[in-house]
């Protein structure tokens, strides 16, 4: 599962939005995150490129483009979607990093450090520079921009990395509204409305990664967790 998904996905039961992501393994290798982690620290811009949206598996190299119109710097990639001048753009970019909020890395590796630099820094970074444009209040000449856009680079290289190309293995889902949790396993999220849920799975899948769950998930969770496992209660379900 790609982080971008928690953009769109909705609680299947009760419509609630956003939903907590709680990452417990990793498909993208810990070297991977440790490597783009400690080029974001120094802000290291060949190395996050590399990283980055240019190698969009999609073969969409044209992303990010910086296009100067009218004397204003426009910036397209998988965030904005079409081109936006670059303090439009930095908002979105602020409201994406922010959204990481809902977001725990409960692995305890590269990828939890990265998480918290991205959530503390980056979107520190992003917000002062909007701050910037504020003061300016559009009165900012094109080499301002330019240079405001070099500054604020290994933040657009990081989330776009972070979101689009890095890949969850096993995480939780959870609700906050209907106390509602759903996995995702082997990098598929199974957004499922009760009735469709296989009980066994849900449980198996609690219990094998009991040491990391929140013990609210674990022990009241919804529909099933460790404490409702009722074996002659359980209806026989055809496979
Ligand atoms: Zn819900």
């Amino acid at each position: 599962m790609r982080i971008w998904l928690l953009d769109i996905l909705a609680c299947p039961i009760c419509k609630y939005y956003p939903l907590d992501l709680e990452i417990l393994n990793w498909e993208t290798d810990d070297k991977l995150f440790s490597r783009v982690g400690s080029a974001f620290k120094g802000r290291e811009l060949s190395v996050l490129e590399e990283n980055s949206i240019l190698t969009l598996p999609n073969g969409k190299k044209d992303k990010c483009v910086k296009i100067v119109e009218d004397g204003r710097i426009q910036i397209e990639d998988e965030f904005s979607r079409e081109k936006k001048p670059l303090p439009d753009y930095l908002r979105i970019l602020e409201e994406k990093a922010k959204s990481t909020q809902t977001i725990s890395d409960l692995t305890e590796s590269s990828a939890t450090k990265l998480l918290e630099q991205v959530k503390l820094k980056a979107t520190d970074r992003i917000g002062k520079t909007l701050k910037q444009f504020d003061v300016a209040k559009g009165k900012i000449s094109t080499d301002q921009e330019k240079k405001t856009l070099e500054d604020i680079l290994p933040e657009i290289y990081l989330l776009n990395w972070y979101f689009f190309l890095t890949e969850v293995d096993e995480a939780l889902i959870n609700c906050e509204k209907c106390q509602r949790w759903y996995p995702v396993i082997e990098t598929i999220p199974h957004m499922l409305p009760d009735d469709l849920r296989n009980s066994d799975e849900d449980i198996a899948f609690l219990k094998k990664w009991s040491p990391k769950i929140p013990e609210k998930v674990l022990n009241e969770g919804k529909p099933f967790n460790v404490k409702t496992q009722k074996p002659e209660k359980r209806k026989a379900k055809p496979r």
